[in-house]
């Protein structure tokens, strides 16, 4: 089984994350797990574990404070001396619900907060980890293409798909995402020379405070399925959008 050494994951305090963080530990005992909060007040749960598990490490960090992505990754270099890094999963995520739904309550301040944080950031950190990426794979260089060199997971969602929108509204959060997408297809391209994968993936319906109550499936479902994903990730499906099922989303 491939297995990620050096992982970081971002909103990493609630919701899919904290979920990402728990079953990662689990599943890979990894060397080192880096995992992005804000607020201690709201990352109680996602603090005690690190408590618990010397290979957690919760580091603040707003994604919109680019500024700070160049001392993140100064942290992880030396925390991780010299191994870089095997998986990024770019999770933390804006959807405002309360406003952007019609085009009639658009706001532009409301529009660029959604950019900011939904494609923006993921883009740039990216690109903040990309030396540690390239050090990842090429440390693991006998191991298939996959988690167990370099790989990147953008979540993304089926609202981001163009051909999937049967319903309109919610601008913000849907273009940001499908930017991300074309932004993520970029780079599985760009990156695929230096042995690192990169997908954008649908998560299902999730009850999570964004998700809500009414959602479909449990995190514990979602994040079992997005590993699976992960675990299966190869050449073949590098740069395609997928699905935590399994299955292709609909670009
Ligand atoms: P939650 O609202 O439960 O959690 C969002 C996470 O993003 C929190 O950790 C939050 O941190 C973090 N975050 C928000 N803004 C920032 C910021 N500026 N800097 C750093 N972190 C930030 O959402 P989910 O867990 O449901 O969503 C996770 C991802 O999954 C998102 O990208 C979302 O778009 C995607 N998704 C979710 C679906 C669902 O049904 N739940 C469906 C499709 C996609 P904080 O607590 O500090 O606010």
């Amino acid at each position: 089984m491939a297995r990620p050494k050096n992982i970081v994951v971002t909103g990493a305090n609630r919701g899919i994350g904290l979920e990402l963080v728990k079953q990662l530990i689990t599943k890979f005992n990894p060397d080192n797990i880096f995992a992005t909060y804000r607020d201690p007040e709201n990352s109680k749960d996602l603090l005690q574990l690190a408590s618990q598990n010397g290979n957690l490490h919760a580091v603040i960090l707003d994604v919109r404070d680019t500024d700070k992505y160049a001392d993140f990754v100064t942290n992880v270099e030396s925390t991780t001396q010299g191994a870089g890094i095997n998986l990024l999963i770019n999770n933390s995520g804006f959807f405002n619900k309360e406003n952007n739904t019609s085009l009639s309550q658009l706001d532009k301040a409301d529009l660029m907060y959604h950019f900011e944080i939904n494609t923006l950031a993921p883009m740039m950190l990216t690109k903040a980890f990309l030396p540690l990426l390239e050090k990842g794979s090429k440390a693991n260089g006998s191991q298939p293409l996959g988690i167990g060199r370099a790989a990147v997971l953008q979540v993304s969602t089926n609202m981001g798909s163009i051909g999937d929108n049967t319903s309109g509204g919610a601008y913000g959060y849907r273009i940001s995402k499908t930017a991300l997408n074309q932004a993520s297809k970029n780079m599985s391209l760009d990156l695929l020379p230096k042995g690192i994968l990169v997908i954008p993936l649908h998560p299902g319906w999730v009850k999570t405070d964004m998700g809500g109550s009414n959602a479909l499936i449990t995190t514990e479902e979602c994040v079992t399925g997005i590993l699976s994903v992960l675990e299966n990730l190869n050449e073949d499906t590098n740069g395609h959008f997928m699905r935590f099922d399994g299955k292709e989303a609909l670009w």
